[in-house]
């Protein structure tokens, strides 16, 4: 039976949560966010929204997403794109994803090969694994 540990283990060092802009929330995301905040959506709109046109991300707080310290604070009331990295399905798909993927996410095992890789990515998939950091 597949490991995640054997493609990927966070090493929390933040990266994915640091920039000057974050991913942006769906309609989904943002009903998640709201009832995991547990404040009515004007006001998290207010404090952690930034909104331009009909893209809402998170507001950049220090160069970091506002809802990281040493950690995800949300993890419950993330974005599905936060809870799909690292091991994004389009890696399995096209080698030039896992290459800028495991370049920017430490915690992707490089010692294996590519083809090890998505083997064990693939079976993971299939077993519906929970597979996000
Ligand atoms: S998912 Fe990757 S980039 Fe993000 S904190 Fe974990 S190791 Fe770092
Ligand atoms: S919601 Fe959490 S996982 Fe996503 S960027 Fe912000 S701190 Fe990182």
């Amino acid at each position: 039976m597949a490991d995640v540990r054997d493609i990927f283990e966070c090493s929390q060092c933040g990266y994915c949560c640091q920039g000057e802009t974050t991913v942006s929330l769906d309609e989904a995301d943002q009903k998640r966010m709201v009832a995991a905040l547990g404040i009515p959506e004007v006001e998290v709109r207010s404090r952690y929204w930034r909104v331009s046109g009909n893209v809402v991300q998170m507001k950049i707080v220090d160069g970091h997403c506002i809802f990281y310290d040493n950690g995800c604070t949300i993890h419950q009331g993330r974005p599905w794109r936060c809870a799909q990295w690292p091991l994004h399905p389009s890696m399995l798909s096209d080698k030039n994803n896992y290459d800028t993927i495991s370049k920017s996410c430490p915690g992707i095992n490089t010692a294996i090969s590519y083809d090890e890789f998505c083997r064990i990515l693939q079976e993971l998939i299939d077993e519906q694994t929970t597979i996000h950091c």
